[in-house]
């Protein structure tokens, strides 16, 4: 399957391991991924955020409930809300999540953005888990025509030790443990390259025992909202 399949695969089976009930993709483009997620019965909460509204309502209508959700009413009811906005602000509409996603997003970041963007997502939103997916520039050397980045967007491509201390310190100063996997496996001979895309699956140490409290983090609306959909 194509790479981007691979990483909302991934995702896909990291909600059907830990069942989370609240799920915040950000950077989610044209809601792909989220459309994916809203099959996993687990999920009661769904919210998208991303910096172009444009991008998220071009096959937005895939999301909307569909006559069989109403003729065959599950037991779970789902919400899906999607935000514009930066993940360098943050917005109360963002917390008591417990997995927040962030495929290929982080490459596509200002530096200034990037400087802000573990305290908004480790220390404001603070789930439980944070799966975070770059390019693994390593890999660079196999893909064909590419010179510099693989996509004329990016602000930059990490090798693995480059994405690895950069999780590492963010798991650190947070407290948040960090894994890191990938996909897109190296061809056979190459393993030492590394898979295509890198992967930090991060772990709250300290989870939370009661509900996140809003007045502890007074925090004014950044985002806009685009739309909510009930299910
Ligand atoms: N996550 C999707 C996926 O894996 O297919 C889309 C990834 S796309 C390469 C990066 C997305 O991040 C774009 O939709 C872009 O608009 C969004 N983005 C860029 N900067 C952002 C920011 N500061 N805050 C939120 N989203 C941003």
């Amino acid at each position: 399957p194509p790479l981007y399949k691979q990483r909302y695969e991934f995702v896909k089976d990291l909600v059907r391991k830990y069942k989370p009930k609240k799920v915040a993709d950000l950077g989610c483009a044209d809601c792909t991924l989220l459309w994916m997620l809203k099959f996993c019965s687990c999920i009661e909460v769904l919210a998208g955020l991303d910096i172009c509204a444009a991008v998220m309502k071009e096959k937005m209508h895939r999301l909307t409930p569909l006559p069989a959700d109403y003729l065959e009413p599950s037991e779970r009811s789902l919400t899906v809300t999607l935000h514009q906005g930066s993940v360098a602000h943050k917005d109360p509409c963002m917390l008591g999540f417990d997995l927040v996603t962030c495929i290929e997003l982080i490459e596509h970041l200002q530096d200034s953005e990037l400087e802000k963007f573990p305290e908004v997502v480790f220390g404001f939103m603070a789930p439980s888990m944070v799966v975070i997916s770059t390019p693994n520039s390593e890999f660079n050397t196999l893909l064909p025509g590419v010179t510099v980045f693989r996509h004329p967007d990016h602000k930059f491509e990490w090798d693995r030790a480059q994405f690895q201390s950069w999780a590492q310190d963010t798991a650190q100063r947070y407290d948040y443990s960090v894994e890191f996997t990938g996909v897109g496996n190296p061809p056979t001979g190459m393993e030492d390259v590394g898979f295509c895309t890198q992967i930090g699956v991060f772990v709250k140490k300290y989870p939370q025992t009661r509900e996140p409290v809003l007045c502890e983090k007074p925090t004014e609306a950044a985002y806009k909202t685009v739309s909510i959909l009930l299910f």
